[in-house]
């Protein structure tokens, strides 16, 4: 998928955009998706791509939503990310190439993987009651 930055300029909530598209990150605790514990799916905010599940949540404690795993390993790309003097590996959306947020090797079992991820880059999507 690709779009213009003008595009993703005016399909995008200001926010969204300096995240998903220039990297930026939403200050902790500030995401709506922090405390969300119900029952659904995470998709891309850019895009729509299936990104995570609520099954694969967990309360980090670091401030922005973090799961242990993707819903599938090619959902996302992992990129090492060396900016701001840091050694983190970025994820980004495998379909639209927006940036999602970063993964670290300090996550619970069974990956042993934290995605700390920003809210705005998420749109979360309640689990209908059949
Ligand atoms: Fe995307």
């Amino acid at each position: 998928m690709k779009k213009s930055e003008d595009e993703w300029k005016k399909t995008l909530r200001p926010e969204e955009f300096l995240v998903l598209r220039k990297k930026g990150t939403e200050p902790p605790f500030t995401g709506k998706y922090v405390h969300q514990t119900a029952e659904g799916t995470y998709v891309c905010a850019g895009c729509g791509n299936l990104l995570f599940s609520s099954d694969t949540k967990f309360d980090s404690g670091s401030g922005w939503p973090s799961f242990f795993t993707p819903v599938a390993s090619d959902a996302v790309v992992l990129k090492p990310d060396r900016s701001l003097g840091m050694n983190r590996t970025e994820v980004l959306c495998a379909r639209c190439g927006g940036h999602l947020g970063h993964m670290f090797d300090d996550g619970p079992t069974p990956t042993g993987q934290r995605y700390c991820m920003n809210s705005v880059s998420l749109r979360f999507l309640k689990k209908e009651k059949v």
